[in-house]
């Protein structure tokens, strides 16, 4: 491509909100044959809502409320924000954490009230050796309803669980449906459990789910991916994303995300939008094949 058509591809880019950091990322965003796609802020909205608090048998809801946003006011996940805006709305005064201890990939730690508290995911109740019978049906079905679940253990026992939605965004069926049709292979690979990924992407008509992926394990997909030949554009918003960001073939973020992520991509989409991907292929094909 000349020059002076990549400067008109990346202005009208930019004029749509598609912001191309160079010709090489333009160039190779046309070869790519397989998007990987954050869940969490990139196809949903990545503002989650706390919907049910369930305490286990001689549990109190409030108390379990109380000690879980107690905890997450340390964190800075979405998650934590659901949780801990989830206690405001219902007028719980939440206390002072100690020992705050966040699991990357699993939960977060720490003594409230001079309770030891756990919050995470299935696998943080597996390292510590948790189960529970009760819960495990209701937390299932609320997966199957796209709904994420975190278990609340407190003093060595689980006492609950909380659990939070997060919509889908508005543009993003049509935006995997026109992506689809560009051609695309649409891989989804998130932090988050097996069950709720596969509803979201069964909604979506998403090609290939990877759940319970470890913040590290979405860069190695994508290497295996390339060594397999294939050219692999990645999209995601998080600190979590931006190995896999780097890794990529090209690199897209959420101009809503995190600022790690923007530095690490080619592309950004300045409104969050996956439907700026699709605008990026058609000017990376019209740039490309103006030339040859
Ligand atoms: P993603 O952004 O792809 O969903 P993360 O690695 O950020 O992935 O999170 C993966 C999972 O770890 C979450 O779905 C949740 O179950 C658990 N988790 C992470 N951080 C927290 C937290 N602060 N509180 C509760 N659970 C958490
Ligand atoms: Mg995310």
């Amino acid at each position: 491509a000349t020059p002076m058509s990549i400067m008109t591809a990346t202005g009208r880019g930019a004029q749509a909100g598609v912001l191309i950091k160079n010709a090489e990322a333009l160039e190779r965003f046309e070869k790519i044959d397989t998007l990987i796609v954050d869940k969490t802020g990139t196809l949903t909205e990545g503002k989650p809502r706390l919907v049910a608090v369930l305490p286990e048998d001689g549990h109190d809801e409030a108390d379990v409320l109380r000690l879980a946003a107690s905890l997450e006011r340390g964190s800075e996940h979405p998650l934590a924000e659901a949780i801990v805006s989830g206690a405001d709305e219902r007028g719980i005064e939440l206390s002072k954490a100690e020992d705050f201890d966040a699991i990357t990939g699993k939960g977060v730690k720490g003594i409230v009230d001079g309770r030891e508290v756990a919050l995470g995911n299935a696998r943080l109740m597996a390292d510590m050796g948790l189960e529970s019978q009760c819960l495990a049906d209701t937390a299932n079905a609320r997966r199957d309803d796209g709904e994420t679940v975190m278990f609340v253990v407190v003093d060595g026992l689980i006492a609950g669980l909380v659990s939070v939605a997060d919509p889908i965004k508005e543009s993003t069926p049509a935006a995997l449906e026109a992506l689809h049709a560009l051609g695309f292979r649409i891989i989804m690979a998130t932090g988050d459990n097996e069950r709720t990924a596969k509803s979201i992407g069964a909604r979506l008509g998403i090609d290939e789910i990877r759940a319970d992926v470890l913040p590290a394990d979405k860069a190695e997909i994508i290497r295996d991916l390339q060594a397999k030949g294939h050219k692999v554009a990645m999209a995601g918003d998080g600190v979590n994303d931006a190995p896999a960001l780097a890794q990529a073939d090209v690199g897209i973020a959420m101009g809503t995300g995190a600022d790690v992520a923007i530095e690490s991509a080619g592309i950004t989409l300045v409104r969050g939008n996956l439907d700026g991907i699709v605008r990026a292929r058609r000017l990376a094909r019209a740039t490309m094949g103006n030339i040859r």
